[in-house]
């Protein structure tokens, strides 16, 4: 079943399009995991054998994944932890070791207590009940009836030693003075998301209006109107070939020059770092206009590959071109990855 660009399209997004470092990312990987990840919607009507599936599906994640992500939890918990002891010892009251290696243990335990449930739930879920799916917690491992029980402690540990390493490195003291001398210290909640804060404001950009840039920096620092830190931390591999600043902190940058009117430096001076929690290496710098400008080509050109996948180009309606134009990787390597695997199977397209 196909529909031509000038059809109506029973297909119907819900949003308008929208761009992040991570959509990109999947785009540049796969077309055809882009469509699963991002169009889900689109195959309800045309391939309804497999929509609940692939849904099913873009809700999982990989243990490496999940580490990642608990990793964030139990490091934004802490900062956030850190900053109220920094606050009550500035009024003068002190917080003793003995209190702070305490509430350090009662975060690890509480991640551990978490993580362990959801290992279990994810475990003895019935993989082909649609039925109350969504929103769950899924590990891509079980779904594929793979035996990882012997993963769980090792995940545990890596999350847990992932703030060890911070508590024990120079970054820890840098941001004890961030909380101590910055007007403000901005520290994020990955638990609640908050996907209108996320929000870049482009419509100043003209090949970015009706799309949605998402964006937000695990910590940043206001020294003054025209000073700021911004601070990612990355669960993942280190990239050793990686060099200067980020694509997604030069994003960051730009989100905070566009909240304040434009999309120039002027004065201001932003220094960004990526900082890898398994080595506490960091790669970064104090950002140029060269960086501002050139992360600005790179998402109207993001944008208009985008743009390509849509019906008559339209960012608005958003509704994703005929699925055979989404091509697969030929990479063996990514498709092993790949969550999707299981609908990429089955989809005959
Ligand atoms: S299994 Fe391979 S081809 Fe299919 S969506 Fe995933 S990465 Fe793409």
């Amino acid at each position: 079943m196909s529909y031509s660009s000038t059809s109506p399209s029973p297909r119907r997004a819900m949003k308008s399009l929208a761009w992040s470092n991570t959509r990109i990312t999947v785009l540049e990987r796969c077309e055809r995991k882009y469509y699963f990840s991002y169009y889900t919607f689109a195959l309800k009507q045309e391939y309804p054998e497999i929509w609940q599936e692939a849904l099913v599906l873009k809700g999982l994640k990989s243990i490496e994944m999940w580490i990642g992500e608990k990793s964030h939890y139990l490091l934004s918990d802490y900062l956030h932890l850190f900053k109220s002891w920094v606050a009550i010892e500035k009024d003068g009251e002190e917080v003793s070791d003995t209190v702070r290696v305490q509430a350090i243990e009662e975060l690890k335990e509480k991640i551990k207590a978490e993580m362990e449930s959801e290992f279990q739930f994810s475990k003895e879920r019935d993989y082909r009940d649609y039925q109350d799916f969504f929103g769950k917690f899924w590990l891509s491992e079980h779904f594929y009836g793979e035996e990882v029980d012997a993963k769980l402690p090792s995940a545990i540990e890596k999350v847990c030693a992932n703030l060890d390493r911070f508590i024990a490195s120079n970054w820890h003291s840098k941001v004890q003075d961030y909380f101590e001398t910055a007007k403000s210290v901005y520290v994020e909640s990955p638990r609640i998301p908050d996907f209108e804060a996320m929000k870049v404001q482009v419509s100043k950009i003209p090949a970015l209006r009706n799309v949605s840039v998402m964006a937000a920096p695990d910590f940043g620092v206001v020294f003054s109107d025209t000073d700021y830190v911004i601070l990612d931390r990355k669960s993942g591999k280190e990239d050793v070939l990686q060099e200067g600043i980020s694509d997604q902190i030069k994003v960051y940058a730009l989100k905070m020059l566009l909240k304040k009117g434009y999309a120039n430096l002027n004065g201001v001076r932003i220094e960004g770092q990526e900082v890898y929690l398994n080595t506490m290496n960091n790669y970064g710098g104090v950002l140029m206009q060269d960086d501002i400008d050139g992360i600005v080509t790179k998402i109207e050109k993001d944008v208009g590959l985008q743009k390509k996948f849509l019906v008559d180009e339209d960012p608005v309606r958003n509704i994703p071109v005929d699925a055979m134009m989404f091509t697969k990787t030929s990479s063996v390597k990514k498709c092993e990855s790949c969550t999707f695997r299981s609908v990429c199977e089955k989809f005959k397209v």
